[in-house]
This record gives C-alpha cells, structure tokens and sequence, in this order.
C-alpha cells in the first residue's frame, strides 16, 4: 500500500509542475489563441466609450467553462431601456447582429457566439416584488438579476417569499435560465420558463413588448425558451409563494442492490425533487460492484423557522468547506485529473471520500438554501453533457436506470484499457414535461416525465468528447432525447439532423412568433440554430447519428 501511495504521491509531484506549464498555456489559451468557438475581429473601433447604448471598449468575452473566447465587433453593458433601445438602432443602422449574455457566462454551447453586437445585460439588475390579482406574489426581475439578488430580495420581504423551483447555481442570469429552458430542484416544477408569468423583450423594432399567457398563448410559450431569438429580455416576472422550508436527505445505497424501477420510484414518490448522482471509483478501483450512489431528496417540511435557521448556521461551516475542497491549491486536484488520467481511480476515490461520502447531510432548511446547497460546484470548470427523455412504458424508470448503468459499465471498460474520460460526477434528475416550445422536456403532455442525464468531466480531459458523443448518440437513437440548450451537444455527429427532425413541428410554431418579431432576423446569428431550423446542407446531413455509434 505504502508503495502505492509514493507512486500516486509523485504522480501528483510530476503532475503540479506540469500544471504550472500549463497554467501559462491556459493563460494563453483565454488570452486569444482559442477555445472550441473563436472569433475574431481584428478591428475594434476606437470609439467604443461608455454611453452610447451602454458600448464599452472591452474587446473580448470568454464563458466560464473557457471553450468560447471571441472578440466580437462590439460589447455593449446596457443599463436602461433606452440602452437597449439605442444598441437595436445601431445594429439596424450598420446592418449588425445582436446576441446577448446574462450574468453567469454559464452556457457552453455557442448560442452567445456573435462576430457583431455581444449585449451583456448584466447592469440591467433590480428586483421589484408585487402582488398581483390573478396571481398572489410575483417578482419581476430584469434580464440581468442573478437568482441570489432575487432569493435575497424574496427572503427580506414582507412577508418573506421563495421561487419554488430553480437551478443549483444561483450565480446564473433571470434571462439567460429563461432564455435556456433551464431547470431546478422540483419535480412538479418543470422547467424555470413554465413559472413565468410575463417576459418583457425589446423586439427587432425597437418597442418593448410583453408576452403573457393571457394576451397570446402561443406567443408565450415561444417566449418562455426564446434562445434569444425574439430580441433582447429585459424583464422576467415568476410567481412566488410564501417562504418555506425543505428538509435535504442524502443516502448512500449500494449501486449493485438499490438501484432498480421499484426503489427509485419509491424515492421518487416520496419526494419533491430527487437527484441521482455517482462518483466514479467510489469504493473500490476497479470494481463497481462495491460502488454507492448518492441520491439527496428534497422534501416540504412544516418545521418552524428555529430548526431551519441552526440548520442555515451548520451548513454555513460545510460551505466553507466546500468553497476550500474544489479551491484547494488553485484545483491542482483535479488538473491532476487531467494531466495524469491513469490517477484517475485513486484520486476520484480521494475527492469522494474525504468530500461527498464523509458528509451526508439530513437538514431542514429555508427552501433557497437547499436547493443552492451545492457550494463551489463551479470553482472547476469542467465539461458537461446532458440530455433529457422521456420515461415510459410499465418500468417507468427502467430506461433511466439502464442508461445510468450503462455509463458505469462504460467508465469501468475504458478503466480497464487504462482510459478514463469521466472523472467527475454522473448525474439523473426528473422533471415534469414543459409547455415552453422549445424546451428540451416539452410534450403535449402534462403528466409526462422526463429524466435529465447529465455526464461532466474537467475540462479538456483525454477522450472526453468521443465517450459522450456515444453516450448521446445512443440516447438520440433509442429515445430521440434531446440536449439541455445550455451544455455541450454540438459535437455529438447527427445532433443538427436530429434536432431539425425532431423539433420540426415546435419549430414551425416558433417561427411563426420569431418571424412576426424579427422579420429580419437581427437576432438569428448562430450557425447551430441556423442548421436546426432551416436544415443542414446535405453532405453534413449524411454524417447521420446511427453512423457514429461505435
Ligand atoms: C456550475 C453550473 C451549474 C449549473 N446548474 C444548472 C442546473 O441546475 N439546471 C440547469 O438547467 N442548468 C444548470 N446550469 C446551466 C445554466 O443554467 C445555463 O447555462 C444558463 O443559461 C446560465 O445562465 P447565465 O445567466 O449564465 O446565461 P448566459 O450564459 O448569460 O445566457 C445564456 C443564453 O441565454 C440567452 N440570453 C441571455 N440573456 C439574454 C437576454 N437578455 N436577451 C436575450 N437572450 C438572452 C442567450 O442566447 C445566451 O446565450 C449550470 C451551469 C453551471 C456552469
């Protein structure tokens, strides 16, 4: 053992000095030599000053993952209406696109990619909290409020009011999870766009519109998972309801005997909202047989404000601690993921043993506090596919715990011939079905569910793209499961066919909207939407998903 231990030991020695190379290397790489979308414009006008539609003389943006650098023709950090309004008049005049960023450069497919007008709304960040006749508490909050300005608003109030569902990260935008068709904590939930009740956009003619359900159904549900294609979002308003609390459960059952149809309905019933997660090499190294999964269950608990303040009080501790596990030594951890992947075993052992499996946590919480509980979640950018299907059939959950296993056995088989393209968490989480368009859960059915699959591994770690690519072309073919808007699907071979085919009647209906609100396009200036709507050229096409599975 002690043998074993000075291996990995200058494993890890050799692996920081290569770090620090590579530091200098990722310094360059950000600074301009490229990520997996990289445009450039070489000629940035000299007079980009502040005023002027809220134009700034930054030259580059990059997204928090570091795939996407680009150097667009403008940037612009609107802070007013008549920003927003002055910057459509300007691309109209200069025959400009517009794309726009939220706050949290949270997204890694290329949907912000723009060689004209970037637009980040991100000085656009107050929160107003109304009572509304038809809908009790709402809060209307602009494009760029992040989900922890309107918590924070929400909490302080009189009487204090929570968002029942959201997304994990609470450093993302109002517009961009809207704009996404992002999702949460909250099985009954859906997807964040369905608890909207108005979006504002300033549309390709300059005038600000409102889109409800009550004045235009069909028009709401295309605003509600825009993609950006009907102007810039300016404001979101969501129904809000009395502050409460949920009690957070995390269990570690055994992979090989827990996990069939019958329990994970059992949890699934008993719950809110349930997310399935696994850890690679948890138990042993190369035996999954030994393995655990981690399954955390969100509930209402009707418990008094007291229990959930403590609670507030200890997690505060297990924050901190967090904050400094996924920051330790500017990650060197995990950048030995990277640059030694046959460590792979022992240190994704390490993380999970002295991280997720040494504190499993049973609190009852104020419900913003649980369902961010996840701290430094994003202090490691890493690479992240996720597909949504829909569950069917008599064994509900059975396809969703085949495609779980069929990872693990996957990551096992690469361990064996020495390869490992997954060194993070795999993950299953289930949503009801969305009435947003565009949503990857939409269906005409309400009472369909659907399963979130999601695989992430460190950033740029060996063979992580062709294991994925896999994994997502055997999901496209036995479920036509679609990705999450935000993430990484647009390497995976046949994905624009695919999409094009299966989207095809939501698409014409979006169209319809988009088309009445931007009749010139003004806001379509991305490729990869381009091919979904319209169709990819053919020799493109013929590269079709059932050819790449391997
Ligand atoms: C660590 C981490 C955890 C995450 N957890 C979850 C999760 O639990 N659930 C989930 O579903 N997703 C999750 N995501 C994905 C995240 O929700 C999406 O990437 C979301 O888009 C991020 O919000 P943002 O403010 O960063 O969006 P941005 O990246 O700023 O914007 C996304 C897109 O929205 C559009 N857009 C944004 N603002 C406007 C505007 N004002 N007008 C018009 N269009 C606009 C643009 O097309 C833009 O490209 C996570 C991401 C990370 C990095």
């Amino acid at each position: 053992m002690s043998d074993l231990f000075k291996k990995l030991e200058s494993k890890i020695d050799k692996s920081i000095e290569k770090g620090k190379e590579s530091l200098q290397k990722s310094k360059q790489f950000f600074h301009g030599s490229g990520g997996d979308f990289h445009h450039q414009q070489h000629h940035v006008s000299a007079s980009n000053i502040f005023g002027n539609g809220g134009s700034t003389n930054e030259k580059a943006w990059q997204n928090w993952a570091g795939n996407i650098y680009i150097e667009p023709e403008k940037i612009f950090r609107p802070s007013s209406l008549k920003d927003l309004k002055e910057i459509i008049r300007k691309a109209k005049k200069h025959g400009k696109k517009i794309r726009c960023v939220s706050s949290g450069r949270n997204t890694w497919s290329s949907l912000s990619v723009t060689r004209d007008y970037l637009v980040i709304v991100d000085r656009l960040a107050k929160v107003e909290v109304q009572k509304s006749e038809k809908y009790g508490w709402i809060v209307t909050a602009d494009a760029g409020a992040t989900i922890k300005q309107i918590d924070d608003t929400l909490r302080v109030h009189n009487p204090p009011l929570a968002l029942d569902s959201m997304t994990q990260l609470d450093s993302v935008g109002a517009s961009g999870i809207v704009a996404t068709g992002s999702y949460g904590v909250g099985l009954e939930a859906r997807c964040v766009s369905d608890k909207v009740v108005s979006v504002q956009i300033v549309t390709a003619d300059g005038e600000l519109r409102e889109f409800t359900e009550e004045k235009d159904s069909l028009e709401m549900s295309a605003a509600r998972v825009n993609l950006g294609l009907l102007g810039i979002i300016y404001k979101v308003t969501w129904r809000v309801e009395p502050l409460f609390n949920l009690r957070l459960v995390d269990s570690q059952p055994l992979l090989k005997s827990s996990f069939h149809p019958a329990a994970i309905k059992e949890l699934y019933s008993n719950a809110d909202s349930l997310e399935i997660v696994y850890w690679p090499f948890n138990e042993s190294e190369f035996d999954f047989t030994h393995d655990k999964l981690w399954v955390k269950q969100w509930t209402r608990h009707k418990d008094d404000e007291n229990s959930s303040e403590i609670a507030n009080k200890k997690l505060a501790g297990q924050r901190i601690r967090a904050e400094y596990e996924t920051k330790f030594g500017e990650n060197q951890l995990y950048k030995v993921l990277v640059n030694s992947p046959e460590c792979t075993p022992y240190i994704s052992n390490l993380i999970w043993k002295t991280g997720p499996a040494s504190k499993p946590q049973d609190h009852v919480l104020h419900a913003p506090d649980a369902i961010h509980h996840q701290i430094g979640g994003d202090n490691v950018p890493y690479e992240d596919l996720e597909f949504a299907f829909k569950l069917g059939g008599k064994d509900e959950f059975g396809s969703a715990i085949e495609e779980f296993r069929f990872i693990i056995s996957k990551i096992y088989e690469y361990a064996k011939q020495g390869r490992f393209p997954v060194n993070l968490t795999t993950e299953l989480r289930f949503v009801k079905s969305s009435r947003s368009l565009l949503a990857p859960v939409y269906d005409e059915d309400p009472n369909a569910i659907y399963c979130y699959i999601q695989v992430l591994a460190v950033r740029k770690t060996l063979e992580w793209e062709e294991f994925s690519s896999e994994l997502a072309a055997r999901w496209i073919n036995k479920y036509k499961a679609r990705p999450h808007w935000s993430k990484h699907w647009e390497y995976v071979p046949g994905i624009k066919p695919h999409l094009h085919d299966t989207l095809s009647g939501q698409i014409q209906k979006f169209e319809k909207v988009r088309a009445k609100y931007d009749p010139e396009k003004l806001f379509f200036d991305n490729e990869s939407l381009k091919e979904i709507f319209y169709g990819v050229p053919k020799a493109d096409a013929a590269s079709s998903v059932s050819a790449s599975v391997s």
